[in-house]
């Protein structure tokens, strides 16, 4: 028999639809046994995993940086750091998110108590992305992990690299018999979404998210779906303008080359600012990246030939390439774009009218900052919108007048690092959120319990409703 299945394994070593129902069948097995619920179990894997990032944080680097030309110090803050600090807190509040959580009752079900118990959903699946490969496909496991569910990972074929390094570590360092990982591309993604699952994550394109949703909605699986969208940067004029301006590049060339989902796609400001605010920008960018910004060690490369052509060709579109004022220089064989300013791009263009995922800058300017709110609202939700301003009336207008995902005044980027804050998109950025104990309950189901004991059984609710009952209503 093993002879059979190696040499069956050798004709078709591709993971298929019959390999992916095996495997949830061997999970579901295993969930079903109850391994996974225990505290215990939750959190001897959530110390596996800070164990292995601490021991593996030179190959974790390593694979990064051969994915995205990632900077060890960038890899560091935005996705070691992060799933460290991820354990630590499930780590910390595990206990406490399981407790059962009590709640009042009502009269009507005097005499009685009632509470909310948390439990696995079962065999979940996230698919994750290759902008932040490790962070964004840890994060989510350590959710389904802290919620005592059997988890199968899916990382992106895009960053293979990380893709690898993922499926060896969490085979040394892991339960196998709960967690694995399977690597692939769209027939593997496929063969994983024609099973059912108890919950899927996906982190990506609200393309293929539509996909996922609709594989999803065959079994009735729930989805949480983290996408994209054009994140605006509002910047008005009555603020300090070189802290705006580096906390704006931070956010958008100093993170990834601008490959972020939460990253300023675009900046609205008032024509007057306009040419204050592009000298800025230029000054700005040259201390942190230098004269040449194609050959900085400080900023990572676009992550494949594809996404390059794509970037160049929105560039290079007619009604576009005369309105660049900064930048753009290109160097293919490096895969490195030098950040570029635009300034009053036509709205039908393709850099305004696509998600950009690069270190492409439109800069739209308005009459009024007020103006802004229409020009925004015109387009689909966004994951994360900003505004810089000392103007406490115009801050409670953009909060009230503005949907997105999430909402950061005078900074960019760093809403993500509250875990009391949930992470996630709304309308065409996504659906669900996770992070900190959202991500516990993002992988967890909210079972309401109620208890009744045998003393006070009131008759009226019985038969026969007789008219003194009937009185009572
Ligand atoms: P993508 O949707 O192309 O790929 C993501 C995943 O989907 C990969 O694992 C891939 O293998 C799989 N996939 C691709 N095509 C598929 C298909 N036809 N069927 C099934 N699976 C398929 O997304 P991307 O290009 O990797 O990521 C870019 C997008 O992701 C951007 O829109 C960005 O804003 C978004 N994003 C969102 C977040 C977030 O946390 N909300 C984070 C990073 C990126």
């Amino acid at each position: 028999a093993t002879l059979s299945l190696m040499v069956e394994m050798e004709e078709n070593p591709k993971f298929d639809a019959d390999k992916a129902a095996s495997l949830v069948k061997e999970l579901r097995k295993n969930f079903n046994s109850g391994r996974t619920r225990s505290y215990e179990w939750r959190v001897s894997q959530l110390k596996s995993i800070e164990k292995m990032v601490e021991e593996k944080e030179r190959e974790i680097t390593e694979a990064l940086h051969k994915d995205l030309s990632k900077p060890a110090f960038e890899a560091y803050i935005s996705e070691i750091s992060q799933v460290k600090s991820s354990c630590k807190s499930a780590l910390k509040e595990l206990s406490g998110w399981m407790i059962p959580e009590k709640v009042k009752t009502s009269l009507t079900t005097y005499p009685s108590s009632a509470e909310i118990v948390s439990e696995p959903l079962g065999v979940v699946l996230v698919i994750s992305t290759w902008n932040f490969p490790f962070s964004l496909s840890l994060d989510p496991v350590i959710g389904a992990i802290s919620a005592g569910n059997a988890v199968v990972l899916k990382p992106s074929e895009i960053s293979p690299a990380t893709s690898l390094l993922l499926s060896k570590l969490v085979e040394e360092y892991l339960d196998k018999s709960a967690i694995r990982v399977v690597e692939g591309a769209v027939d593997e993604t496929t063969s994983l979404l024609e099973q059912k699952w108890d919950k899927i994550l996906y982190t990506g394109s609200a393309r293929v998210g539509r996909i996922v949703m609709a594989a999803a909605a065959k079994h009735l699986t729930p989805v949480t779906l983290e996408l994209g969208g054009k994140c605006p940067a509002v910047v008005d004029s009555n603020i300090d303008l070189q802290v705006a301006v580096r906390r704006i590049i931070a956010g958008k060339w100093a993170l990834n080359s601008g490959q972020v989902c939460i990253g300023v796609d675009y900046i609205i400001t008032t024509k007057d600012l306009a040419p204050k605010l592009i000298n800025s920008l230029k000054y700005e960018l040259e201390q942190f990246f230098g004269k040449d910004p194609l050959q900085s060690k400080d900023m990572s490369r676009i992550v494949s030939s594809s996404q390059f052509a794509r970037l160049v060709k929105m560039l290079d579109e007619d009604k576009v390439s005369d309105k660049v004022v900064f930048g753009g220089q290109r160097d293919e064989s490096q895969l490195r774009i030098a950040p570029a300013i635009l300034l009053d791009v036509p709205e039908d263009s393709q850099i305004m009218q696509e998600e950009i995922f690069g270190p492409l800058m439109p800069i739209l300017t308005v009459e009024n900052l007020e103006d802004s709110f229409e020009v925004i609202n015109s387009k689909p939700k966004p994951l994360a919108a900003y505004l810089f301003t000392n103007d406490e009336q115009l801050k409670k207008d953009f909060v009230q007048k503005i949907s997105s995902g999430g909402m950061l005044i005078n900074d960019t980027i760093l809403h993500v690092a509250v875990d009391g804050l949930p992470f996630g998109g709304v309308g065409e950025s996504g659906m669900g959120a996770y992070h900190g104990k959202f991500s516990f309950d993002a992988f967890s189901h909210k079972k309401a319990v109620l208890y009744r004991s045998f003393t006070g059984d009131a008759s009226v609710r019985y038969p026969p409703y007789t008219p003194g009952k009937q009185r009572l209503l």
